[in-house]
């Protein structure tokens, strides 16, 4: 979006580039001495430096700019450094930076209707968390106290968080090393057409049978067990597998007929990513309990939540709730949440994103799939889009496993940057996720981009 304030990109290379760069340097060297990364083995990373970003770019530390066709962590739905988020957090700052939950403030009543109002049915209040994480925690810890069962089903090829409760809800490799910390989770398979584990070859077939799978999940695990199924409405970081029409609203139809709570995870897919509020109400489904994070603010300040739906509300409308965060629904957070979500509505980022997704992003990508042999599948929706990289068409076989690492995607990402574009990957998979305002210039040039990385890929596959 268009601003008045001084440009942050051109702020960084004001002092010059010589300056810039010995500042940069000092920056990687203190972060290698003193911070300890996620996801990673210490001595093996060397994480790029970022001194600027604006829109949907970045500054590395030798001034290259770079376009961020990751959106971060899929969070900046909104862009860098939007001027009416920035001054909506400064402002809050000066006024009241910081209250405890447990009384009330203007942006945190403020932001928990907007959010409220955005949901689908009657998810009428929010309880703030600090992320994704920790709102499926408690989500679950919700569902298990009402209903008084003890058991969650999720699904494989999923991601729900690096906490305990939340990493063993997680159906992918992340969770091996972690496994056990939180009993009572078991996992079932979700529809995966292009990798049918119950060799349906439509979208219909697969539903059926997916939802027959979860069926009998339900009845050998013993429905009286079961506090919730929770699961992403489409698994994000596991493949953006976009699932077949009619599948959200038959777990929401076996979910009642046993009495079990739906979960729907929609901390990725929330807030404009697949040009919607939210998946959940473009399919028509109402859950018990929903979980939001990244894009609620575009990831300005750490927030997150669960909208609560009324089973779980009337619960402990006279019964303490046994959980909080000091910094749950922090005005700085939420002052960032209510200028995000008034620009969202102002400028129709949803709109842009679900037009963006249907004219050019998803057009483009099915061509890209025609030209490149390594290219297996592509799919998505708004914003939101993976490119599944095979050896071969016939095949499928993945270039890299499952959670794992390949030569080729280290290529793949190393010519992606050397070319001016920041992406997002993992296992075998390319995700196409930039901001949900991005223009449609720029997603052309991150495409034109994308082209001569699967060049590269293709090379590398032969
Ligand atoms: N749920 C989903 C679907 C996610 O994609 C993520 C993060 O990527 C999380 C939960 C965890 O969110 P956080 O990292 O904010 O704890």
């Amino acid at each position: 979006a268009p601003s008045a304030a001084p440009s942050p990109v051109s702020a960084a290379s004001a002092a010059g580039p010589d300056a810039a760069r010995g500042s940069a340097a000092r920056t990687y060297a203190l972060d290698r001495a003193h911070v300890f990364h996620s996801w990673s083995a210490q001595a093996e990373i060397s994480p790029m430096v970022v001194t600027a970003a604006e829109g949907s770019h970045v500054v590395d530390g030798e001034g290259n700019r770079l376009l961020d066709f990751s959106s971060q962590l899929v969070n900046t739905n909104i862009g860098h450094q939007h001027p009416d988020v920035v001054a909506a957090i400064a402002d809050q700052a000066h006024r009241l930076a910081t209250i405890a939950p447990q009384y009330a403030n203007d942006q945190r009543s403020e932001a928990a209707r907007l959010i409220a109002e955005r949901t689908p049915g009657a998810l009428d209040r929010i309880f703030f968390t600090n992320g994704g994480a920790d709102a499926n925690e408690h989500a679950v810890r919700m569902a298990r106290l009402t209903t008084g069962r003890p058991k969650v089903l999720t699904r494989y090829r999923s991601y729900h968080g690096g906490t305990d409760t939340a990493i063993n809800l997680t159906g992918d490799p992340r969770r091996w090393a972690n496994d056990g910390a939180a009993a009572g989770v078991v996992h079932f398979f979700g529809p995966y057409l292009y990798r049918s584990r119950f060799h349906a070859t439509t979208e219909a077939e697969e539903c059926e049978r997916a939802l027959e799978h979860l069926e009998q999940v339900v009845q050998l695990e013993g429905p009286q067990t079961i506090a919730a199924v929770l699961l992403e409405a489409i698994p994000g970081t596991a493949g953006i597998m976009v699932p077949p029409p009619g599948y959200l609203a038959g777990v929401r139809e076996l979910c009642d007929r046993y009495g079990i709570l739906l979960v729907v995870d929609e901390v990725m897919t929330g807030f404009g990513r697949t040009g919607a509020w939210f998946v959940s109400a473009d399919e028509g489904v109402v859950p018990d309990l929903l979980t939001f994070a990244k894009g609620v603010n575009s990831g300005y300040v750490p927030l997150g939540g669960v909208a609560v739906g009324p089973r779980v509300d009337e619960h402990f409308a006279h019964r303490p709730y046994p959980g909080g965060l000091t910094y749950s629904g922090h005005p700085l957070a939420c002052a960032a949440a209510v200028a995000t979500l008034e620009v969202m509505e102002r400028d129709d980022v949803n709109g842009h994103a679900r037009r963006l997704g249907e004219q050019v992003i998803g057009p483009e990508l099915r061509a890209l799939a025609e030209r490149h042999p390594t290219v297996g599948e592509v799919r998505g929706r708004g914003v939101f889009w993976a490119v599944e990289l095979v050896t071969d068409k016939g095949s499928r076989t993945p270039v890299a496993p499952t959670g794992g690492s390949s030569s080729v995607m280290a290529g793949a990402v190393q010519q992606a940057k050397a070319l001016g574009l920041l992406p997002f990957t993992n296992s075998n998979r390319i995700h196409v996720v930039p901001p949900c305002t991005v223009s449609e210039a720029e997603a052309r040039e991150g495409l034109a981009v994308l082209d001569k990385v699967l060049d590269r890929v293709d090379e590398l596959v032969a």
